[in-house]
C-alpha cells in the first residue's frame, strides 16, 4: 500500500476519525498487527473557515495546493482531502500534484448508484448543499439530490460551525438533523448522504429510517482501494 495523503484539519474531530477508520479497516483487512501508512498535513481550521466565510477560495485552494504538493514530496500516493467543503476547490488540488485525487462526492454517488439509490437527502454546510460543486457532481452520476428548505440548511450550517467541529454532541441538535433528514425522506428522498465529515456525530443508520451514506466511511475506503492498486486489496 502506498501512503495516504489526507488534507485534514478540517476540522480536526473528523480528521480523528478518518485517522481510525483507515487503521481499523486495514486491521480489519490485513489482520495482525497491520495498520494504514498515512501522511497527514492538518491545516489550522480557522483560517480556513475565514476564508471560506469571505469567500476567498482561491486563498483556500492555494493553501490546501501547498499542503498537497508537501505531500507528494513527502511520498504520498494519493491525495484526499478529509472533508466535503473543500471540494469546491479539489480541482485546483488535483491539478497541483501527479497524484490521483480520490473525490468524496465521486466516490458517494459511486456507492448509491451501485446500491440502486436514485434521491439521496443531502446533509452538509451550506457550502456544500447550496454552491453547485457537489450537487451538480451528484447530478451527473444520474441521482437527484434532496435538499432541506433554507431555514434547515441554515440552521444545520449553524450546528456543524457551532458545535460539531468543536467536537461538542448535543441531543437538541441530533433531533433537528433527525427531522431534517425525516422531512426529506417524506418528500421523496430515497437515502441519505452525511454530506459533512462530522454529521456522523449526530446521524447514523439506527437514528434514520432510509439507508444513510456516511462520506467518511465511502471516503476511507475508496481511499484504501486506491493506494492498494499495486498488491491490489479490495476494501469493499
Ligand atoms: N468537515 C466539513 C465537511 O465535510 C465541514 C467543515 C468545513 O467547512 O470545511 O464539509
Amino acid at each position: 500500500m502506498r501512503p495516504i495523503g489526507i488534507l485534514g484539519g478540517m476540522s480536526w474531530v473528523s480528521t480523528a476519525h478518518y485517522y481510525a477508520r483507515l487503521n481499523q479497516m486495514v486491521a480489519e483487512r490485513m489482520g495482525g498487527l497491520h495498520s494504514a501508512r498515512i501522511l497527514l498535513h492538518s491545516v489550522d481550521f480557522a483560517s480556513i473557515a475565514q476564508m471560506q466565510k469571505d469567500d476567498d477560495w482561491d486563498g483556500a485552494a492555494a493553501l490546501l495546493v501547498d499542503a498537497a504538493q508537501g505531500l507528494e514530496r513527502a511520498g504520498a500516493g494519493v491525495i484526499v482531502i478529509a472533508a466535503n467543503t473543500m471540494h469546491l476547490v479539489a480541482d485546483q488540488v488535483a491539478a497541483a500534484t501527479k497524484l490521483p485525487l480520490i473525490h468524496i462526492a465521486d466516490a458517494t454517488a459511486d456507492k448509491i448508484n451501485a446500491a440502486g439509490f436514485r434521491r439521496p437527502a443531502l446533509i452538509g454546510t451550506a457550502y456544500t448543499m447550496e454552491r453547485r460543486f457537489y450537487v451538480d457532481r451528484l447530478v451527473a452520476s444520474g441521482l437527484k439530490p434532496v435538499l432541506p428548505d433554507a431555514g434547515t440548511r441554515g440552521e444545520i450550517h449553524r450546528i456543524i460551525f457551532d458545535e460539531l467541529v468543536r467536537g461538542e454532541v448535543r441531543e437538541d441538535s441530533r433531533r433537528i438533523y433527525q427531522d431534517a433528514a425525516a422531512a426529506m425522506i417524506a418528500e421523496g428522498a430515497d437515502c441519505v448522504i452525511l454530506g459533512c465529515t462530522e454529521v456522523g456525530l449526530l446521524l447514523n443508520q439506527d437514528n434514520v429510517a432510509a439507508p444513510v451514506f456516511d462520506t467518511v466511511e465511502i471516503h476511507c475506503r475508496a481511499a484504501l482501494n486506491a493506494a492498494s492498486f499495486e498488491t491490489g486489496e479490495k476494501y469493499v
